[in-house]
């Protein structure tokens, strides 16, 4: 996959690939990162990008010129004929791990950030195809949320992540949130003088109790916390006695 940021903030982007499973994903020729800065096409001498609202009020809003010649390059950049064009925007559709996996799924994308108040809406109707929010608030700057993109398109490319880090169980990958990790030691103390243990369940190596009681913990959690996850699932007979049972539990 080959993909390129048009940002005024070239160094933080970059950064995405330098650490972890996007770097190896990089060494391992699964994804290139690549950046464009709309300010390199800017022809006045102050390198202007941004200008005043039509309609007055605060802030800047982001030319059409010369942030359209730099998604073009963008484009060149990734090859292709018409790689898809996200902007990264906080009135964008929520981004979700279906989408991070649609977006897997393509062999080029070019990523707008915008800064200031937004981009002029001309330029978003015509050259991008999807705009994209990572949460309900605002950042400064698109270059975050076109990093969080980067990170959970990457991680789904196949080859991106070793055995010891396969995403099989997380959160969002079936539909429900991952179930509790524990490591050693076995009991800690966090100083009140209590050991707080490791499920017993997690120490007897009955590996078919254990997926069980991942499996309940997995739907439990999902209850408790996003129960609106649950509404979309068709969920087994199984589940829904393990699901009880942990219901059950909490009452
Ligand atoms: N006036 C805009 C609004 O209220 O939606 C906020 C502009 S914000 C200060 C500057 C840039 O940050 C935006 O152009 C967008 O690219 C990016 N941005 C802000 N919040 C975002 C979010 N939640 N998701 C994705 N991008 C965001």
């Amino acid at each position: 996959m080959k993909v390129c940021v048009v940002t005024l903030f070239e160094g933080l982007v970059s950064a995405v690939t330098e650490h972890g499973v996007l770097s190896r994903a990089v060494e391992r020729g699964l994804v290139s990162v690549d950046t464009v800065d709309p300010r390199a096409f800017a022809t006045d001498v102050h390198r202007t990008v941004d200008d005043r609202p039509y309609g007055g009020g605060p802030g800047m809003v982001m030319r059409v010129e010369p942030l359209r010649t730099a998604i073009a390059h963008a484009r060149r950049r990734v090859g292709g004929e018409t790689p898809k064009t996200i902007y990264l925007g906080a009135a964008g559709k929520p981004l979700t791990h279906e989408i991070a996996a649609r977006l897997a799924c393509e062999p080029a994308l070019v990523l707008v950030s915008g800064r200031y108040e937004g981009v002029d809406q001309r330029l978003l109707d015509a050259e991008v195809d999807e705009e994209l929010s990572i949460g309900d608030y605002v950042l400064s700057g698109g270059e975050l949320a076109a990093m969080v993109l980067i990170d959970a398109v990457v991680r789904l490319l196949p080859g991106a992540l070793g055995n010891a880090e396969s995403a099989v169980s997380d959160s969002f990958v079936d539909g429900l949130l991952d179930w509790p990790h524990y490591t050693r030691p076995e009991a800690v103390d966090f100083g009140d003088g209590e050991a707080v243990a490791v499920p017993e369940v997690l120490l007897g190596g009955n590996h078919a109790v254990i997926e069980r009681w991942r499996r309940q913990q997995a739907l439990g959690r999902t209850w408790e916390r996003r129960p609106e996850l649950l509404e979309g699932l068709m969920l087994s007979d199984e589940d829904r006695q393990l699901l009880s049972e942990y219901q059950a539990a909490k009452a």
